[in-house]
């Protein structure tokens, strides 16, 4: 009998070429936003130049809402990630970390924490600290900049929360940059 349906030959060559163009497609962005190295790839020592360009940027506008908020932290060695997964651990302390070396952000130059200088001058992590008095908390105030920046905030995610944590990806998992993926200097968020 013949078939008088769907040509079902030509439907199986236009889906496969879609398949082709979308991979295609996929390469081309990827090639353009990542370099890979490998697993020789090398492990900044200093922030990423878009993170660290953000990261003045999110200073100054907090200070345009008369917010002082100071770095506490940038760039942090694999042995230092380590030790501080240890705390709580097998050292003394409460656990601050979840990450492994290699498995946080700060690792690869992509991560900053923040804290709220109060008007003594002292640093503070209090969430709801209203130090300009516009009955906002500060701190949702340098969150919502941060965000407007291309920072994705560690108070959102689900599991553990960290309410100092600002990182950029650029699209990459900790797996990817653990393969030897790395955003390219000038990656715009
Ligand atoms: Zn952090």
């Amino acid at each position: 009998m013949k078939r008088r349906g769907q040509p079902i030959i030509p439907t199986i060559i236009i889906s496969c070429l879609l398949l082709l163009l979308i991979l295609l497609i996929y390469v081309y962005f990827g090639y353009h936003r990542y370099d890979y190295y490998g697993d020789d790839a090398p492990v900044p020592n200093v922030l990423h130049p878009v993170v660290e360009q953000k990261r003045s940027e999110l200073v100054e506008r907090a200070k345009e809402e008369n917010i002082a908020i100071i770095i506490t932290e940038t760039i942090r060695s694999f042995e230092r990630q380590n030790k501080l997964y240890d705390q709580g651990r097998t050292t003394a302390g409460d656990i601050v970390t979840y990450a492994r070396g290699g498995e946080s952000y700060h690792n690869y130059g992509l991560a900053i924490d923040f804290a709220i200088e109060d008007a003594d001058g002292n640093l503070t992590w209090d969430i709801h600290y209203d130090g300009n008095g516009n009955h906002l908390p500060d701190w949702d105030e340098v969150v919502a900049i941060a965000k407007e920046l291309g920072f994705e905030w560690g108070g959102d995610w689900d599991s553990f929360k960290d309410y100092p944590h600002l990182q950029m990806t650029f699209g990459l998992s900790i797996k990817q940059l653990q393969r030897g993926f790395r955003p390219k200097a000038e990656t715009p968020e």
